[in-house]
């Protein structure tokens, strides 16, 4: 089966006016965005921008998101899975997920949403100090194909002020809330140096149906490349949380290597 077959059987999505709606996160429920941003000229981020900072490094439009890890980053003779985390930081879930990631040695992608890693800057470098990629996620967790360019702009550049400004490095990942990804999101994501990724393996854990069924469908639909997609805040992640107990050690005796997206 060819890789575009492979995606193409497990990603659940409707078009609607152009727009993909993938699954994740669809269950969630979310604040309303937030007031009407300002708008700033683009400069070079320092280490610590203060918050008007807008980052800038433009790289190409994409037309569409990233669903499976670069074969760039396919190892010889072993599988490669990228393990990603949405929604967090949130201070019950994200501490279990880090202990379950460190004790099989393997990192994760976290997108964070930027309200909550303001509100918990000291987790966004507990994921940093543990050798994890932080992505963004907005900043309201906002449907962005609600919204013009200006909010779209907004959502995605103040989360990524945010995590820079605790970090100290500028994210370069971004995945859309409700895989709602659009032209426009693709233009302001490359206008930031924002590379935009999706996943391939949804095992839909927002919904809650349970652990077993979570890690089941991890590991059914899981291949070379996989991106998986997976919650560590937004709702009760104890679910999430039971099912990486089970399907990462699962993923490491089936010959997986932990790598980004
Ligand atoms: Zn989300």
């Amino acid at each position: 089966m060819t890789q575009r077959q492979r995606c193409g059987s497990r990603r659940v999505f409707l078009t609607l006016g152009g727009l993909t709606l993938l699954s994740g996160c669809a269950g969630e429920r979310r604040p309303a965005p937030g007031p009407t941003p300002g708008t700033h000229p683009p400069s070079s981020p320092p280490a610590s921008p203060p918050p008007s900072s807008p980052p800038s490094r433009r790289i190409p439009v994409q037309k569409e998101p990233r669903y499976v890890v670069p074969a760039s980053s396919a190892r010889k003779g072993s599988k490669v899975v990228a393990l990603t985390l949405d929604d967090g930081p949130d201070p019950t879930y994200t501490p279990q997920v880090l202990a379950i990631l460190r004790k099989y040695h393997v990192t994760a992608t976290f997108f964070v949403i930027g309200k909550s890693a303001a509100a918990h800057p000291d987790l966004i470098r507990s994921l940093v100090d543990a050798g994890h990629a932080v992505g963004t996620h907005t900043w309201s967790h906002a449907n962005l194909s609600n919204l013009p360019a200006p909010k779209v702009r907004h959502e995605i550049r103040r989360a990524v002020e945010t995590v820079t400004a605790t970090t100290g490095r500028m994210p370069d990942l971004f995945r859309a809330p409700y895989g709602s990804w659009s032209r426009t999101v693709f233009q302001e994501c490359a206008a930031m140096g924002q590379t935009s990724i999706a996943w391939d393996v949804d095992p839909r854990d927002w919904d809650t149906p349970g652990s077993q069924h979570i890690s089941s469908r991890v590991l059914d639909q899981v291949g070379n490349r996989s991106i998986v997609l997976n919650h560590d805040g937004g709702g009760d992640r104890s679910q999430t949380v039971q099912a990486l107990r089970h399907f990462v050690p699962v993923l490491i005796d089936s010959g997986y290597k932990f790598v980004g997206v």
